[in-house]
């Protein structure tokens, strides 16, 4: 049977973009369609916006320690222009996306795709029927809203990205990533920020200290944190908004912002049509290879609901293309996947917990915690700490979990190292260099405490 195309990817996001890409470098013939802007959830409104203005939220930090390096300074911030300029670097990058895919031969389709069978899509604007041989859905997610009354007067990520203006206050409801990185945007920038979350400590499955750590860190920064609670309702105030909250606490704020999860964004997209299974939540099941029970049918990245990160959806994607058409069969390992949150302070950490690691066995554990040394000139109390994980007496590193400046970047080195086994001992082989934070991991002489036999020592 002939098809038009070899591979068809629905979706011009990470993990989209890239299995095209390489699928086209290998001579496969490709198409991708896209409906709304190429660079997907990451480049539009996720990592590359939010981490932009992390960083206009840290001036605050510099500021704060300035006048004890001797610095006198007047700042203002204009809102405006950091949203212009956000978007004028997204536009660059969408065009970036697009001509990796078009440079290297494939198609673009600005249209809506949706699945007519296992090998054939329908483009809803321009009607036309395409076939491929493969196809791969690599639509992404959407944020989940809790459907409560008044919900509509909230915002998302989405909205928050581009703002007219910074509201007076902002109320976040979740604990998780989006939460705490906004937080740390809008409190940094100067509006007054309170976190509502149902759960009594923000970022559940990070390292207990870290949650800690971090909540001090954005308390300093000004953060309310409202735990156990959840929203009941929101109504129109005047300009803002009023919140009714489970404890019968009713407040106004300027903005309420959703960061309750991410849900797939499989609905509308025919997949029943083509057999594909669906889990409960809407994501699409696949197996290591990234295919879904219909064997013509690929899903890669947050659709596919496993852990919802560019840098997977991207290898996921380019695996597809390297099985498919370069005969070369890839999978993603994801036994060992580091993650970051890029709040103030950073969050980093890869590996087992504590908790997780004494579980297998014998382990011993470093912790050290320190000012960093931007800081140690002010008043400014935030600490760096850091926790080593490892198999008993100089054995594998087994878990690092990072808050504090650089954490992401420190983390993302040492994955290298536990990507090979490290142990211990090979952490303390390298010289350390002075003075850096990064020195404490290969300079710890004696674990802080150990587990031996299930129990603390
Ligand atoms: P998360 O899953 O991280 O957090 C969602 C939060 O919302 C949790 O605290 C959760 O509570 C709470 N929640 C969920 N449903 C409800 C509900 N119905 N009512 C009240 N609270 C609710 O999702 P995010 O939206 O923060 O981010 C989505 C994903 O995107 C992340 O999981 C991450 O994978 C990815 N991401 C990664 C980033 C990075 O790499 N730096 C940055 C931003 C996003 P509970 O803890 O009790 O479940």
């Amino acid at each position: 049977m002939s098809f038009d195309y070899d591979f068809l990817v629905i979706g011009g996001g990470s993990g989209g973009v890239r299995a095209a890409r390489m699928a086209a470098t290998y001579g496969a013939r490709t198409a991708l369609v896209e409906e709304y802007r190429m660079g997907g959830t990451c480049v539009i409104r996720g990592c590359v916006p939010k981490k932009l203005f992390v960083y206009a939220s840290r001036f605050t930090d510099l500021f704060e320690v300035a006048p004890s390096f001797g610095w006198t300074v007047n700042a203002e911030f204009d809102w405006p222009t950091l949203v212009a300029n956000k978007d004028r670097e997204i536009a660059r990058l969408e065009s970036a996306y697009a001509a990796g895919v078009e440079g290297k031969g494939g198609t673009i389709f600005r249209d809506r795709a949706v699945l007519t069978g296992p090998n054939s899509v329908r483009l809803l604007k321009d009607g036309r029927e395409l076939t491929a041989k493969y196809i791969l859905v690599a639509t992404g997610g959407q944020a989940h809203v809790p459907d409560i009354p008044g919900k509509e007067l909230g915002i998302t990520s989405n909205e928050a990205f581009d703002l007219k203006a910074l509201p007076h206050s902002i109320l976040i409801y979740g604990g998780g990533y989006i939460a705490v990185e906004f937080a740390t945007v809008f409190a940094g920038l100067g509006v007054a920020t309170t976190i509502v979350y149902r759960g009594d400590k923000i970022l559940r499955g990070f390292e207990e200290e870290l949650r800690e750590g971090l909540e001090a860190g954005l308390v300093e920064r000004g953060v309310k944190f409202i735990y156990e609670t959840t929203i009941r309702a929101l109504e129109k105030q005047g300009d803002d908004i009023s919140v009714s909250f489970s404890d019968e606490v009713v407040a106004p704020y300027g903005a309420v912002m959703f960061a309750t999860g991410r849900r797939a964004n499989t609905a509308g997209l025919g997949l029943e049509a083509a057999g594909v299974a669906l889990n409960p939540d809407g994501s699409i099941p696949v197996d290591k290879m990234s295919r879904t029970n219909v064997d013509s049918v690929y899903a890669v990245g947050d659709v596919t609901g496993r852990a919802q990160l560019t840098p997977l959806a991207i290898r996921e994607g380019w695996y597809v293309a390297e099985t498919l058409f370069n005969d070369n069969p890839q999978w993603v390992d994801l036994s060992l996947v580091g993650t970051a949150v890029f709040a103030e302070p950073e969050v980093a950490a890869i590996g087992l917990t504590e908790a997780e690691a004494a579980t297998h066995g014998d382990i011993d554990v470093y912790v050290t915690r320190f000012r960093p040394m931007i800081n140690t000139l002010s008043s400014k109390t935030t600490r760096t700490m850091m926790k080593l994980v490892t198999a008993a007496n100089g054995g594998k590193v087994l878990g690092l979990h990072i808050l504090g400046p650089d954490a992401a970047e420190l983390v993302q080195m040492a994955a290298i190292a536990m990507g090979m086994a490290a142990t211990k001992a090979d952490f303390d082989r390298a010289i350390a260099m002075h003075p850096t934070a990064a020195e404490e991991l290969v300079t710890f002489k004696s674990p802080s405490w150990t587990w031996r036999d299930g129990k603390k020592v």
